[in-house]
């Protein structure tokens, strides 16, 4: 991938990389929440098992196991799932789905149960909600609306009866719970801003990271591996070859007379030959060569699995085929090439690719626009 690619690409989609980390972040926050919030509802009924009708806990208790399940199955599903699916498209609408359907059963079912003179039961109740409440911002503090709204389904129902009885301990109880919800709304906002400019800044410092290792790796000229990056993947290459015992083919291409292109055309004629050839390079071999811009008109090949012979096809038809791809004001543009293949004598990448540069040249003293082959030791 080139540079501007890369920039391109990732300056695109810094955004939804930014959504995907806060649904991330909500799956891991919330996966506490899905239990607790079943065990707070058991420990609530247990508390006041006298003092609610027990019809209505087996029937809160039952809507409540099934929609906990539900929930369950879908952390299941998440977590089971590969990591390129879990994207806000696929799992958001889901997300809320449940949290919607668990926090009104929640919400709708303390006020049913919540007894109309039993003032010590109503506290209970509504210590209960209001500790949810505070648990929501905790597990959704990545998606401000979904503590918001989940708050507003667990608090108001027993919150507005309350508001409207006639106890003033009631009304009381009721606004004070407002207020308290008031000040943790407000703090939603403070803490979803923090998490999303953390993320954002995380990717934007791993983009900068990206583009400047690859900065640090690219020829900016003809987008090739320069001689720094083209020399450390070559060793690894050198080494995996020599590891299974395959061959191992080193080619080294000069383009010929370079400095009349220049001196006839200009240097920016010169430049686009050499980006020409960089493209051409970079399309005639495998993904699997490896391949570079030593430095000014002179590139750098290496062929894994293959034979000597087999490379001097592959490079003769190069030498034919190149001077008819490239365009431009240059009427004939040639190179020379040397090729070695990976001896036992061969110690180091060094010693395969100067054996390489002694075929080049010879194939310069012959007369250029040909290939040379090293002659074994
Ligand atoms: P030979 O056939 O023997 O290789 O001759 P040559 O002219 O190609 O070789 P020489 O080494 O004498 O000249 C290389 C030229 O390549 C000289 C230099 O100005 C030019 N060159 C090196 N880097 C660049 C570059 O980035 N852009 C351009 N336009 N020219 C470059
Ligand atoms: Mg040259
Ligand atoms: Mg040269």
């Amino acid at each position: 991938m080139e540079l501007s690619d890369l920039r391109h690409e990732q300056g695109a989609s810094i955004d939804e990389q930014v959504n995907t980390d806060r649904l991330h972040q909500l799956f891991r926050q919330s996966v506490s929440a899905v239990i607790g919030s079943y065990l707070a509802a058991l420990m609530l009924c247990g508390l006041c098992w006298d003092r609610f009708e027990q019809a209505c806990i087996f029937w809160w208790l039952g809507l409540l196991t099934a929609s906990t399940l539900l929930r369950v199955s879908m952390f299941v599903a998440w977590f089971r799932s590969d990591e390129s699916e879990r994207t806000p498209r696929r799992w958001e609408r889901k997300y809320w789905a449940t949290l919607v359907l668990s926090a009104s059963i929640w919400g709708a079912g303390a006020l049913i149960i919540m007894p109309a003179d039993d003032l010590l039961a109503q506290a209970l109740v509504m210590l209960f909600t209001v500790g949810m409440s505070v648990s929501a911002v905790s597990c959704y503090s990545a998606y401000r609306y979904m503590t918001l709204v989940s708050m507003a389904l667990v608090l108001f129902p027993c919150t507005f009866w309350l508001l409207f009885q006639p106890s003033t301990l009631q009304v009381g109880m009721a606004l004070a719970v407002l207020v308290f919800a008031s000040f943790v709304a407000r703090a939603t906002r403070k803490m979803s801003e923090a998490l999303e400019a953390a993320f954002r800044l995380t990717r934007e410092m791993e983009r900068a990271h990206n583009i400047s290792r690859l900065a640090a790796q690219t020829d900016e000229l003809t987008g090739l591996n320069n001689r720094r990056a083209f020399f450390e993947r070559a060793q690894q290459l050198f080494e995996e070859c020599r590891r299974r015992q395959s061959s191992l083919c080193a080619v080294m291409l000069d383009m010929d007379h370079f400095k009349h292109i220049n001196d006839t055309y200009g240097h920016q004629v010169g430049d686009r030959v050499l980006q020409q050839m960089g493209s051409i390079i970079c399309t005639y071999f495998r993904a699997t060569d490896v391949h570079g811009r030593l430095g000014g008109e002179e590139f750098a090949i290496l062929l894994p699995d293959t034979s000597i012979e087999v490379a001097v096809e592959l490079l003769e038809n190069l030498i034919v085929t190149m001077p008819r791809i490239m365009t431009g004001p240059v009427h004939r543009i040639t190179a020379s090439l040397g090729v070695a293949s990976m001896q036992s004598e061969d110690s180091d990448l060094h010693s395969l690719m100067n054996n390489a540069d002694k075929a080049l040249y010879r194939a310069k003293a012959l007369g250029r626009n040909q290939i040379a082959v090293a002659e074994p030791v």
